[in-house]
């Protein structure tokens, strides 16, 4: 039985979920307090069954995505797979699974120079620029290697509609043009409706807006939209349901199909486009880079006016348990699956967190990503001198990378990339 299973397992028959925990190695249980496991025992959600009010579009792009990650033997792929998967021009889903085996591993130089190529055939040498502004950091959720965690002991805040603004402007000072808006996962203490106050204002200083916040209904992406979101990023963090549910231990986000079906739902409210991730370091990485990778393209394939953009996070210590790790999932590691979604969706955007540092941020940057935020702070209220600082969210996760709008853009144009603050018009 898998250690996954062993822990499902665990919760199911109210065994000592501790110890099941204390065999994963992603876990580190002294975050686990005998209330919160007393907690697990008797309020315990199947992780499968939709909650009320969550709408079911019935969609059969999950179902595909897992059935395909599944299948992927990636030990069973071989050199001449790889070869034939560099060797053409328009490459399927087989020629991912080849790019991502361990079979490629020999050709990273080879895959890195058709990368660029591919990037330059549909980006030119242009890098968008953004940055995240965190306006809420209650969070409902129990996902045990977060920081923002309902259970993990830190400083809340929430900003109010000045203080919204008062980020705002410090950051359209700085030139930048795209923002991406994000809440934590609280719908009780950050509602559609504040959500889309924020999307309102940032309106008024931003050409292009994304939204990172806890997955919603149809309707109300389509609210979301009207009110000026462009796109929804959701992270899936694991494919894999099994290990989903030993690390989401509460809150709406155990529901794994209503969360796998956000993309999908966003589209039906009309966004123009969605983001993927999982956080690589999780479960198994080939596989869940696959599925992602099978995420964008079965839903790019059904709904061809969709944007498709892929974000490579990899673990990182948070407040209060610094032993969380990226394990197995290295720089080489992390650089191949980047290469690979550049080279299965070429024209796809993909954004390198600020998880990583300066090197190989930039360095994925000059190869084959496509998307770069700089002056990224993961507190809330943290642009503006004006936002009380006491008042200040902790951060969501630490950064490797704190540069300023202006030390990236002169970083880019040393490598001879164009920085491309909003390459939409929008008219009338
Ligand atoms: S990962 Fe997201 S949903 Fe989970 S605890 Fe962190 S902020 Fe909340």
């Amino acid at each position: 039985m898998s250690e996954d299973k062993e822990i499902n397992t665990a919760l199911k028959e109210n065994m000592d979920i501790k110890a099941a925990m204390s065999e994963d190695k992603h876990i580190n249980t002294s975050i686990l307090s005998e209330e919160i496991l007393e907690d697990l025992k008797s309020n315990r959600i199947d992780h499968m069954t939709y909650l009320p009010g969550m709408e079911d579009i019935h969609s059969d792009i999950p179902e595909r995505v897992i059935a395909a990650m599944e299948a992927y033997d990636y030990d069973s792929y071989t050199a001449s797979d790889v070869r034939a998967a560099l060797d053409k021009k328009n490459r399927g889903p087989e020629d991912f699974a080849a790019l991502l085996s361990p079979a490629a591993r020999p050709f990273l130089e080879e895959m890195a120079q058709l990368a660029r190529k591919e990037k330059m055939e549909h980006f030119g040498n242009s890098i968008n620029f953004f940055t995240p502004i965190y306006i809420a950091n209650y969070c409902a959720n129990y996902c045990i290697y977060c920081g923002f965690n309902c259970h993990n002991k830190i400083k809340r805040a929430k900003l109010n509609e000045n203080e919204i603004r008062e980020e705002m402007e410090a950051i359209a000072a700085t030139g930048l043009q795209e923002i991406l808006i994000l809440t934590g996962e609280s719908k009780q203490m950050s509602d559609v409706h504040y959500i889309g106050q924020a999307i309102k204002i940032a309106r008024e200083y931003f050409k292009v807006i994304g939204i990172e916040i806890y997955p919603v209904n149809s309707d109300e992406y389509a609210y979301l939209h009207e009110c000026g979101a462009d796109y929804v990023t959701v992270f899936q963090e694991t494919y894999n349901s099994d290990k989903y549910e030993s690390l989401h231990l509460a809150g709406n986000k155990r529901i794994f199909p209503y969360r796998i079906n956000a993309q999908e739902r966003a589209l039906m409210g009309g966004m123009r486009g969605v983001g993927f991730a999982a956080l690589l370091g999780l479960d198994d990485f080939r596989k869940d880079a696959f599925a992602t990778g099978m995420h964008g393209y079965l839903l790019q394939r059904k709904y061809p006016r969709a944007e498709i953009a892929f974000s490579c996070p990899r673990l990182r210590p948070i407040i209060n348990n610094d032993r969380i790790n990226p394990m197995d999932v290295h720089e080489t590691e992390l650089l191949q699956v980047v290469l690979a979604y550049r080279l299965f969706m070429p024209f796809a955007s993909i954004t390198v967190s600020t998880r990583e540092c300066k090197r190989v941020r930039d360095n994925l940057m000059n190869i084959a990503a496509s998307k770069i935020s700089a002056a990224s702070d993961t507190g809330v209220g943290a642009h503006s001198e004006k936002v009380d600082k006491k008042d200040k969210g902790d951060a969501q996760f630490e950064i490797d990378d704190d540069r300023s709008v202006e030390e990236v853009l002169e970083d880019m144009r040393a490598l001879g990339l164009q920085p491309v603050m909003n390459d939409y018009v929008y008219c009338g």
